[in-house]
């Protein structure tokens, strides 16, 4: 069955989303700040509000993806009482700090408020491998699962709004560690005019691998306990840094990215975590004091 639903922010991503949701059926009516925006949907069959509160009062789901949660606010504290008695599903990148307070004041004016944190790029959106996590209100959650799920396949995280956000954060954090390892080690090969091309099947193959085994791994040791390890110890791995420093300074490359690595390292080994896996800097980021 088809839903009418507003879509409030049409930049490269809240374009994907309200053209997913025209493209599955739903009735699907569209507002952005700019209002040029707006054409290209309208042409698959969108019909534009000349005022977000008019946006606001076409649909029971209200789906808001803005730059940032401070536009959000901005956006629809003075549309409480447009928005009262809907439900508005924030699609915005935010802190779960923000997700929480937005959720407080939604709350107090009978607005039924989900997170939302989108995992793909927008020319992934209802296609394979995308996901969207929600949290928040699960009552209207569940009201609105199945429209939601013409964007991406849904994750429920959990009652406290701030999860989608915690969630999304922690996973674009293994995203940026890896992408930054990428970038350094294609900067060491590059500086001896290695082609990019010619290293990247063996990074991709590289990365993959050593992914495969440290994701399960690091949670395996994690919900043991049990962090010592029989593959790479941390004091070898600080024994072997300056291997990497000298020949990223002989090379003229930045050693930036060693620099916290080799603090964790030192501190793990004085800390008496020398035998452990690289697993152990879980608990090392946890807690900022020295652990013993
Ligand atoms: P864009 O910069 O393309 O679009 C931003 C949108 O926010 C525009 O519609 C803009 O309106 C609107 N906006 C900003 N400030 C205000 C305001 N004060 N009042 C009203 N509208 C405002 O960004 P994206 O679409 O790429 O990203 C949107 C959100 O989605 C971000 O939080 C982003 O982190 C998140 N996201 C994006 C992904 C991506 O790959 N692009 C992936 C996952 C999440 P106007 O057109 O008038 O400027």
């Amino acid at each position: 069955t088809q839903h009418p639903v507003s879509v409030l922010g049409l930049g490269l991503m809240g374009s994907a989303l309200a053209s997913a949701l025209l493209k599955a059926g739903h009735p699907t009516t569209v507002w952005n700040r700019t209002a040029a925006k707006t054409g290209p949907l309208v042409a698959q069959g969108a019909t534009p509000a000349d005022t977000p509160a008019a946006g606001v009062t076409a649909s029971p789901l209200v789906i808001a993806c803005l730059t940032t949660n401070d536009s959000v606010r901005e956006l629809f504290e003075p549309l409480a009482a447009e928005l009262s008695g809907r439900t508005l599903v924030n699609l915005t990148n935010g802190t779960p700090s923000q997700a929480r307070e937005l959720a407080a004041w939604a709350r107090e004016h009978g607005i039924a408020y989900v997170d939302g944190g989108i995992m793909a790029v927008p020319q992934m959106i209802a296609g394979p491998g995308a996901y969207i996590l929600y949290s928040g209100d699960e009552e209207a959650y569940a009201r609105h699962r199945d429209t939601l799920a013409a964007l991406a396949d849904t994750k429920w995280v959990g009652a406290d709004a701030g999860l989608a956000a915690l969630w999304d954060l922690s996973l674009l954090t293994g995203m940026y560690g890896m992408g930054l390892g990428v970038a350094q080690a294609y900067a060491l090969v590059g500086s001896a005019g290695v082609p990019a091309k010619d290293f990247a099947p063996l990074l991709l193959d590289w990365v993959v691998a050593m992914t495969q085994g440290i994701v399960p791994g690091t949670a395996e040791a994690i919900d043991s306990g049990q962090h010592l390890t029989d593959v790479s110890n941390l004091e070898m791995n600080l024994a072997v840094l300056p291997n990497f420093t000298e020949t990223l300074a002989e090379h003229g490359v930045s050693d930036q990215l060693f620099t916290p690595l080799r603090a964790l390292l030192e501190r793990a080994v004085a800390e008496g975590y020398g035998a452990d896996g690289l697993s152990r800097m879980v608990d090392l980021l946890k807690a900022p004091e020295p652990l013993r």
